[in-house]
């Protein structure tokens, strides 16, 4: 029996339409690459992928935090020093405007190079390159404040880091009366 090791992998194959925002480097290329090759989709209008390089000084990890597709459909992946975007559905004609929606800077503010593809044949093609990327090269995104208790209930004695236990009731009151 397939069990899948990751749910969003799963996702990716079944209807990479319905994720959003940062994928790993693996699970995006086969989500757009699932993307390019059905036939139910419009051709040549399935989407803009960019590939973004940050300015000097910033990080390409800081630049992700600042990446908040609302889209679902639009993902993106870090590797290679790039942010790479794909934005469902998205004219090529429209991408400064979706742009302007998914970063609250200007991208120019945050990225010196910008590279499009928006033909299913010239995406696939850059696919295929990506998926060469060797995983020591996939990045990695820091952890976000914004996903909830990002940090573990831990602190740092100097030479690791320890969990802080913390007390746990599994019952509530009427339950243990109850049983
Ligand atoms: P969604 O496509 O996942 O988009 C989520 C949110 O991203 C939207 O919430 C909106 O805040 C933003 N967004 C996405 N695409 C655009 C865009 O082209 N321009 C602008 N200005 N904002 C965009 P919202 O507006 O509450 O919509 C919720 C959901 O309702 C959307 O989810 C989509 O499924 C549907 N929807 C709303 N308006 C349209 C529309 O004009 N066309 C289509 N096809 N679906 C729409
Ligand atoms: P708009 O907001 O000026 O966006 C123009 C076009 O830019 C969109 O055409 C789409 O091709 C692209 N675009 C803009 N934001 C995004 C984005 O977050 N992700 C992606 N992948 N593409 C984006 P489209 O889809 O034909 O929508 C035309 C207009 O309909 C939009 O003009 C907006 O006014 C409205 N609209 C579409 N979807 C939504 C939505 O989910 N929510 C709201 N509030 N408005 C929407």
């Amino acid at each position: 029996r397939y069990v899948p090791e990751d749910i969003s992998t799963l996702l990716s194959m079944t209807q990479p339409m319905k994720l959003r925002g940062y994928q790993k480097w693996d699970t995006f290329c086969e989500a757009v690459s699932n993307m390019m090759s059905n036939t139910l989709l419009p051709e040549n209008g399935k989407g803009v992928m960019v590939a973004l390089r940050p300015v000097p000084g910033i990080r390409i990890e800081q630049a992700l935090t600042l990446c908040r597709p609302n889209r679902t459909g639009d993902i993106m992946t870090i590797g290679d020093n790039r942010l790479v975007l794909f934005l469902s559905f998205c004219r090529v004609n429209d991408l400064d405007t979706a742009l302007n929606h998914i970063f609250p800077l200007p991208t120019g503010d945050i990225f010196s190079n910008r590279m499009i593809w928006f033909e299913d044949n010239l995406i696939s093609a850059e696919i295929v390159q990506m998926q060469t990327l060797e995983p020591e090269q996939w990045g990695k995104p820091l952890l976000m404040a914004s996903d909830a208790k990002p940090v573990l209930n831990a602190t740092h004695d100097g030479h690791a880091w320890r969990r802080t236990p913390e007390p746990l009731r599994l019952l509530n009151d009427a339950e243990e009366r109850a049983s």
